[in-house]
């Protein structure tokens, strides 16, 4: 189904059309201090919108849950000394009353929110009839079609300035971030809503402030339009995302160290060609990840036949890998004879691997 979307610009009076539209500040609003220090020190480096958790969704109770609506009075003070415009994080009917109350300038609805399609429904009910810009994160889980459904649930009931934040999918295997950024889920909500503004969240994806530069970065050459970034006066203290967290100053430096990219190929827009080779370009990366997974493996195998004295080449394995490949890729609707070679010489470079591994245990071993 065509997502139709009746959108207006999310940008407030003051704040540059140029990319990215940076949001920035802390998880969590801790105290008035914090609030403020944090808040003086990312407007004099010239951020204009200024988030923070009030209500925070934590994945187990007893975490810090956030200071609730006490911390808005901090916000409006924001608002008046630093001129910065305020977002906050809403999940419920009464978080939105509470908000509007305060003059929050900008709200946005969490992950675990979108997931959830009667939270969504609450939201955009107790929305209704304001102007409130209004950003979508991904829900946890990598659904597009509840991502764009809670677009549709906000639209329904009046918002238009709508925009979305990508902040990567949660999975349980480790991997080098904290969540899987699934770029190509992005990219494929871009090509379906061409006019709806994205704004990556490199600090909920990457998990980790030292790769808050890298991420930003990836998000600016795929073109999206913002950043939103957790920043607090001293991260280490934070009372949530701790390690994620960057001092006002390093997020200036992450900003002057962007490089950004035109969408413009000399003076041609970008075409669909080339999204789909973005695309193509994503999947092929995601192929090479899974091989360098895949050879670790076979390593680790290796390791437990040089300790049980079994050979490297087992033919009758091999033939099973085969003939399952063959099979799997027939349910693919691919080739299985280019499978099956591709399978020939993913094999090789494995057993070329086990062989190596098992010689450098026989060394150690003498
Ligand atoms: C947040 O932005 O503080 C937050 C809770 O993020 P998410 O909903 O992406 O987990
Ligand atoms: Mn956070």
């Amino acid at each position: 189904m065509e997502a139709q979307l009746e959108l207006e610009s999310i940008l407030l009076p003051g704040v540059d059309s140029k990319r990215p539209l940076v949001i920035a500040g802390p998880c969590s609003a801790e105290t008035e201090e914090q609030v403020m220090n944090t808040a003086r020190e990312l407007a004099a480096s010239g951020i204009k919108i200024f988030r923070a958790g009030i209500w925070k969704p934590r994945t187990r109770p007893g975490s810090f849950e956030g200071v609730g609506s006490v911390g808005l009075p901090w916000l409006q003070r924001v608002k008046r000394e630093t001129g910065m415009y305020t977002a906050v994080e809403v999940a419920t009917a009464q978080h939105v009353y509470e908000a509007i109350k305060y003059g929050i300038d900008m709200v946005w609805v969490g992950a675990r929110t979108t997931a959830n399609p009667f939270a969504v429904q609450e939201v955009a009910d107790a929305l209704r009839g304001t102007d409130m810009p209004v950003l979508v994160k991904n829900p946890v889980n990598p659904d597009l079609e509840l991502w764009i459904g809670a677009l549709e649930r906000l639209n329904r009931a009046g918002i238009k300035k709508l925009g979305v934040i990508h902040r990567g999918f949660s999975v349980y295997q480790k991997i080098k971030y904290r969540n899987d950024p699934q770029w190509q889920i992005a990219i494929e909500l871009h090509r379906r809503i061409p006019n709806l503004p994205i704004i990556n969240d490199p600090s909920h994806i990457s998990g980790d402030s030292n790769l808050i530069l890298e991420v930003s970065q990836q998000a600016m050459d795929l073109n999206f339009d913002g950043l939103i970034v957790e920043s607090h006066e001293c991260p280490a203290q934070a009372w949530s995302d701790a390690k994620q967290q960057v001092t006002p100053a390093h997020l200036k430096m992450i900003l002057s160290d962007l490089v950004i990219r035109e969408a413009m190929i000399g003076d041609k827009p970008r075409t669909e060609l080339d999204e789909l080779r973005q695309k193509i370009d994503l999947l092929d990366k995601q192929v090479v990840e899974v091989m360098a997974k895949r050879m670790s493996i076979s390593e680790q195998i290796a390791k437990y036949k040089f300790e049980n004295g079994v050979t490297v080449l087992q033919s009758r394995r091999y033939d099973e890998i085969l003939q399952s490949r063959r099979k799997v890729a027939e349910e693919n609707n691919l080739n299985p004879d280019f499978v099956v070679k591709l399978y020939e010489a993913i094999h090789e470079e494995s057993v070329n691997r086990q062989t190596l591994v098992m010689q450098k245990l026989q060394k150690e071993k003498k």
